[in-house]
């Protein structure tokens, strides 16, 4: 289900980023001639259309602006992942505000104004995407939670336990020999 789901399309502008997601850095665009902080990465400086862009690493530090819980009715590759949560968030050092998904977190604990930082998921041998998980632990969906998560979903879609098999009874009788 996994590798269904499209990858990002790297562009000789955005390669730098895609890269550093694989080395778990958030990198925001800087156009040295209006000094602005550009994101999503393009080929010039959407403000005074220079050429003369280099890479900020942003602290990944960031709070939640809006965000909407998908439940239902998503593209069948992202099914598998409901309920989530896609996200606004604004860097607060760079002043880019950023759509994103917020993980680690249960839906309903998600806020406004939620302070949030970056994390990243593999996804393919070239890129990472940046997610955002709560700052403050205790609204973090802790491993073992997760973990009992998984194990419920792997074993409905398996439909049966193997346990299941062990509780079968049958005997063997009556008038005709009958199972
Ligand atoms: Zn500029």
């Amino acid at each position: 289900m996994e590798t269904h789901k499209p990858f990002p399309v790297m562009q000789p502008w955005t390669k730098e980023f895609w890269k550093a997601t694989k080395q778990g850095k958030l990198l925001v665009q800087h156009c040295n001639d209006c000094q602005i902080n550009i994101f999503f990465p393009k080929k010039v400086c959407p403000e005074c259309w220079s050429e003369n862009l280099s890479w900020i690493e942003s602290s990944g530090k960031a709070k939640v602006y809006t965000f909407t819980t998908m439940l239902d009715m998503v593209e069948p590759k992202f099914m598998g992942d409901l309920p989530y949560v896609i996200a606004m968030v604004d860097l607060l050092e760079e002043g880019i505000r950023m759509t994103t998904r917020i993980v680690n977190c249960k839906p309903e604990n998600v806020a406004i104004g939620m302070h949030v930082e970056v994390v990243f998921q593999d996804v393919s041998e070239d890129c990472a995407l940046p997610m955002f998980q709560p700052v403050e632990e205790s609204l973090r969906i802790k491993t073992t939670d997760q973990e009992e998560t998984e194990k419920t979903v792997s074993e409905t879609e398996m439909g049966l336990r193997l346990d299941d098999y062990q509780t079968i009874l049958y005997e063997i009788g009556g008038k005709n020999n009958a199972v």
